[in-house]
């Protein structure tokens, strides 16, 4: 039987060198303004009931990958997407390697905006000092765990007691775009070994679009859509 413990005592906290990348997937127009980069990261200890990616919750669900190599192959993409946007599983599980990734990103590709989601709010992360330089990179933090019990009260949000925070001067001006977020665009795209992925975030009781839960059938090529891990790495573009 799989050892959970071992895997939940992973120490991806602190190592600067790597993310561990559940999926990946571009052009995505669900999760944010605009065509916008969206990472999945592995990993996530919260448990949260219903939780809307449980494929994420374990550690061993993604792979290993070298910072440098995930931004080199991120800067090799269309300069005039949006932005990135970082999702998972839960990002300030591994705030180092994600920080250093997003450094060497902006600094190349200053126009794009960065969307973090957490399950932690902000008010707890912001106590982390391990946490303030993920913050710092980001320009908008959606946080709080999600609460299926909760309504929905925004499109980009999956229950209502998640709150958007506006971050930075830019992640201010993004404000009026973020309100005008209507509800319901999903994105088909591929996930890890080629699964199916549906991309967006779940209505309330809709369970039709999720913010990166696993369809259809391995090996079998989704629906025309964003490009997925499996692209991202072994095809040029
Ligand atoms: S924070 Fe997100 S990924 Fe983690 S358990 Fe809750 S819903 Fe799932």
């Amino acid at each position: 039987m799989k050892d959970e413990k071992k895997d939940y005592d992973a120490p991806i906290e602190g190592d600067r060198s790597f993310v561990n990348l559940y999926s990946l997937a571009w052009p995505v127009s669900s999760l944010g303004p605009g065509y916008r980069v969206v990472l999945w990261v592995a990993g996530c200890r919260k448990r949260c009931p219903g939780c809307i990616s449980p494929e994420m919750q374990d550690p061993s669900s993604g792979r290993l990958v070298p910072v440098d190599v995930l931004a080199r192959r991120l800067l090799r993409l269309d300069e005039g997407l949006a932005g990135v946007t970082i999702s998972g599983g839960e990002p300030f599980d591994q705030t180092e390697g994600l920080a250093d990734l997003l450094e060497r990103v902006r600094a190349q590709r200053p126009r794009w905006n960065v969307m973090i989601y957490s399950g932690y709010v902000l008010s707890t992360l912001r106590r982390k000092s391990s946490a303030h330089r993920l913050i710092e990179m980001a320009d908008v933090v959606i946080d709080g765990p999600y609460r299926r019990e909760v309504p929905q009260s925004h499109p980009l949000a999956g229950s209502g007691n998640q709150r958007m925070h506006l971050i930075s001067t830019r992640g201010r001006a993004m404000g009026p775009e973020l309100e005008a977020c209507r509800p319901g665009p999903v994105n088909f795209g591929l996930g890890p070994g080629l699964v199916n992925m549906v991309i967006g975030v779940p209505r309330s009781g809709g369970t039709e679009c999720l913010r990166g839960q696993k369809k259809g059938h391995k090996g079998r090529k989704g629906p025309k859509g964003p490009k997925g891990l499996e692209d991202f790495f072994f095809n040029n573009d």
